[in-house]
């Protein structure tokens, strides 16, 4: 099989999605590798060291994908690089399917195979393909990190000679992967560190990290998982005692870091105006889920936004890329265990249209879009 690694593009996409660690292996099992100028580049990984895993350099990604059966890529690139796919091939990446339907629309028209990886099932045989909790996990230490920078003070308590400096206060706003991330990330900085969810089977995470955990625990809260362990869309009702509850709370914070998300909706609100205007001057808020409209009411796409009361609210657009060499090598093994699916016996491009993993996050075949949350 032919395997192409192209160069990706988009918002501050500094990712790559094979490194030469991965293609080595790859041309090892026999296939060749075909690697865009550059690919690599941001992420730290040179040109040399892929040419030195077996890899050949292609000029730009139109000649790197020409020939290759299988693309591998961060974002699944745009409707022009797949209409310069063979007939047949596939394409594996983040592909923002439902928000970017003509993508789709554009492979099944190359008769190219998306494999879009934010729809692999969750399941355990699935994990070490989980492209979504590989990128997260970064996301949440990054978004702790950066929270810790852009506060001027310290996070753990120091006795000195010179007087007590108190510990930071950092509250987790959705404990998912990210959010399970970052509140141990804000403990090992040693942070005074609480944390919400409106998932019961978080209460005992949130602890186990030594956290403290606060919620509107009532009988709603007891049915808000759903079967595939997300979260549900809350009512009204409860997002009021929610609000209530963490209102004074947030109030009392020096950083607060949202993770909150619900598949297929907007990001819910859960800092107000009114909660930002009774922080402190100096807090920091980090909002992870800007992307999806955000948890946090002012923030903004790409952007630190400091409120009329001095209080920052981060709104950097794709976390992961700010770590890339670290995300682009786990991406990298996520598609190493990924590509078995695609592979047959003897090594050829061949997707197991049997297995749940390509039924779950296959957008298209033969040339059509054939998967479900995109039809109708
Ligand atoms: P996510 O990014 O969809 O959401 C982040 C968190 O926000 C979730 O914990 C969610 O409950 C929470 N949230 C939603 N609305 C909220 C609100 N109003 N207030 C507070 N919090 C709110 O989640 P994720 O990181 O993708 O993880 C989702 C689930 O999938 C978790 O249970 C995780 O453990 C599970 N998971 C399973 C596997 C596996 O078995 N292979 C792999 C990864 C994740």
């Amino acid at each position: 099989m032919h395997i192409a690694v192209i160069k990706d593009a988009g918002p501050a996409e500094h990712r790559v999605a094979a490194t030469p660690e991965t293609v080595k292996g790859y041309v090892k099992s026999g296939h060749s590798v075909s690697v865009t100028k550059g690919a690599g580049q941001d992420a730290n990984y040179s040109d040399a060291d892929y040419k030195e895993a077996g890899a050949k350099i292609a000029t730009s990604n139109a000649t790197c994908v020409k020939s290759a059966d299988i693309v591998f890529s961060i974002t699944g690139g745009d409707a022009k690089l797949v209409a310069g796919l063979k007939k047949g091939a596939g394409i594996t990446g983040l592909m923002n399917p439902t928000d970017n339907p003509k993508y789709a629309e554009a492979c099944a028209k190359a008769g190219v195979t998306a494999f879009a990886l934010e729809y692999i099932p969750r399941i355990s045989r699935a994990q070490s393909m989980d492209v979504l909790s590989s990128q997260s996990n970064l996301a949440g230490y990054r978004a702790v990190v950066e929270g810790a920078g852009l506060y001027g003070r310290a996070m753990p308590m120091m006795m000195t000679a010179a007087g007590t400096v108190a510990p930071a206060k950092v509250f987790i706003m959705g404990v998912g992967v990210a959010g399970l991330q970052a509140i141990a990330t804000a403990r090992r900085l040693g942070a005074v560190t609480t944390a919400t969810d409106v998932r019961p089977a978080t209460k005992e995470q949130v602890a186990s990290l030594g956290a403290k955990f606060i919620a509107v625990e009532n009988e709603e809260f007891k049915a808000a998982e759903t079967a595939g362990g997300y979260a549900k869309q809350m009512s009204p009702e409860y997002q009021k005692l929610q609000a209530e509850l963490t209102a004074s709370h947030v109030a009392k914070q020096d950083i607060v870091i949202t993770t909150a998300l619900i598949p297929g909706r907007p990001a819910p609100k859960l800092v107000s105006k009114d909660m930002l205007a009774n922080m402190r001057p100096g807090s920091v808020l980090v909002d992870l889920a800007v992307e999806r409209g955000g948890n946090v009411e002012g923030a903004k796409k790409g952007e630190i936004v400091t409120t009329k009361n001095g209080v920052q609210i981060v709104g950097h657009l794709n976390w992961p890329s700010r770590m890339a060499s670290d995300a682009s090598a786990m991406f990298a093994k996520n598609l190493k265990a990924f590509l078995p699916l695609i592979t047959s016996e003897d090594g050829q491009y061949a997707p197991d249209w049997e297995d749940d993993i390509i039924k779950g996050c296959a957008l298209t075949k033969d040339g059509e879009v054939i998967h479900e949350r995109l039809l109708g």
